[in-house]
């Protein structure tokens, strides 16, 4: 039930279970939770009521300033990150200067740390901009959240707060021509009375079939690993993550698992 913020742009480096050793950047404000979904597992939180006063957004200028100071400090340490991952507060591709800032970082990754990866953990809801779009096609790992084949289960746990499409969302992210990696969430339980679970048969055979249209790098399948909102909901087991996972490879796309 005790959700987080990160206090500040750049944090960490943090021990991913997917990513490794990985520097976060987080372009939401700092003191509250910015998306474009609701998920009723978010480790964030639920997101906020109306404020009074607009969410502050970092500025470009100030990311690359904090990211520079950060590097140096870690290069002084001789500890380099293996991946610098866009997380954080909220969604990261609904800064408006998104594109300019992938620039920034690919500029200082290649100059401190050329062998670290740049990732993007997002929720796929700005991929239809074209800027977002060209600028997630410049990082190297492109991971982009699918939670179901079902836009009703979708709607259920990722509670998108735009005009959510799931046949659009699909086809955008067909876009990609496979430069993407799908994260997919796996959650049972309750919410509001209602039984939640993307595990089901008929949720994961229409999630197999998007992703043999979208045709991905590969698919990251975890569960929950921290607190969240509701303390109704469960983790997977991860024989049920294996199972799934198992069905993915048959159709020749490679997984991750973490449970
Ligand atoms: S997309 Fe990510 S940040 Fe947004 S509500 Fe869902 S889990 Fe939280």
């Amino acid at each position: 039930m005790s959700t987080f913020l990160f206090n500040k742009i750049i944090f960490g480096p943090v021990k991913s279970r997917r990513l490794g050793v990985s520097l976060g950047i987080n372009l939401l404000p700092v003191d509250t939770k910015v998306c474009s979904f609701d998920c009723i597992y978010c480790e964030c939180g639920l997101n906020p009521g109306k404020r009074e006063n607009r969410a502050v957004l970092p500025g470009r200028e100030k990311v690359f300033e904090d990211l520079e100071i950060k590097l140096k400090e870690m290069i002084g340490e001789g500890v380099l990150p293996d991946v610098i991952t866009f997380a954080g507060n909220g969604e990261p591709t609904l800064h408006p200067g998104f594109g300019g800032i992938i620039e920034d970082t690919i500029f200082l990754r290649d100059k401190y740390c050329p062998e670290a990866r740049i990732a993007v953990l997002s929720n796929a809801s700005k991929i239809d901009n074209e800027a977002v779009f060209n600028a997630l096609l410049k990082v190297d790992d492109n991971i982009q959240k699918l939670d179901s084949g079902l836009e009703e289960t979708i709607r259920l746990l990722d509670r998108p707060n735009y005009n959510f499409s799931l046949k659009k969302t699909v086809e955008d992210l067909i876009r990609f021509e496979g430069k993407v990696i799908i994260q997919t969430m796996f959650v049972k339980g309750m919410f509001n009375g209602t039984e939640v679970d993307n595990t089901t048969e008929r949720d994961v055979k229409s999630w197999l079939e998007l992703l043999r249209q979208i045709k991905p790098q590969s698919v990251m399948i975890y569960t929950i690993e921290r607190d969240t909102p509701f303390d109704t909901l469960k983790k997977v087991s991860v024989a049920d993550l294996d199972r799934i996972a198992a069905l993915v490879n048959d159709i020749g796309i490679q997984t991750q698992v973490s449970g």
